[in-house]
């Protein structure tokens, strides 16, 4: 029983010292294009990888797909002369199917007639109920909440997120989700000229 104890173990460590070494052949193999490269990744998530194949996080980091999602974040256009505009019409659609309730909005009124404006005056995500479901930007009719690709919000205080921590321009929405932006911008414009035709 001993021996055969003794051979298992011997065994493992010769398994380890093979790992070992592979790790610094391959190092050489792909001198300088391991680590902190896309490609790097790629090739020690294959069944090709020798040696180490762990993501040496956080000083690289696994490359996210598209449909990735984490937080929302609330989308702005912005003017030709810098003027930031959120999407959001406070229509309150994306708290009420948040399954947490974890969305809580506030709409603007005017000072004067005390009537509601579509915009709002107050947003905020609690991030420590947010289970990441996505259905409130599923279900905005006005794409003006978007699911980000950002999941390093570890803080030591109660993550809730205002208006101003939860915009993000329309820029950085195509940049990290660039097939879901052409799409929704082009079923947007296909919606306003059929509107202007319909008019003239
Ligand atoms: S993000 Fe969309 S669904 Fe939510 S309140 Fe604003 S417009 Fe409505
Ligand atoms: S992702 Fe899901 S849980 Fe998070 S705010 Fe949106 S609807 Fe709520």
């Amino acid at each position: 029983m001993n021996d055969m104890v003794g051979k298992g173990i011997l065994k493992g460590l010769g398994v380890s010292l093979k790992r070992f070494v592979e790790t610094y052949l391959d190092d050489l193999r792909w001198l300088g294009k391991r680590y902190r490269t896309d490609q790097g990744i790629a090739h020690r998530g294959s069944k090709d990888a020798r040696g180490i194949f762990t993501v040496q996080y956080p000083e690289e980091k696994i490359p996210l797909p598209e449909e990735f999602r984490f937080l929302p974040f609330l989308v702005y256009d912005e003017g030709s002369k810098g003027e930031k505009t959120l999407r959001c019409t406070s229509c309150g659609i994306c708290s009420k199917v948040c399954p947490p309730q974890c969305i809580w909005i506030v709409r603007s009124s005017d000072p004067a007639t005390g009537r509601p404006i579509p915009d709002p005056a107050e947003f905020h995500i609690d991030a420590e109920l947010c289970m990441n479901c996505g259905f409130c930007a599923e279900f905005c009719p006005f794409d003006a909440i978007k699911m980000d690709h950002d999941y390093e919000l570890a803080c030591f205080h109660r993550n809730l997120y205002d208006v101003t921590r939860l915009s993000k321009s329309a820029e950085y929405y195509a940049s990290i989700r660039p097939a879901n932006s052409q799409r929704e911008d082009a079923a947007r414009a296909a919606k306003a000229a059929s509107r202007i035709s319909q008019v003239e």
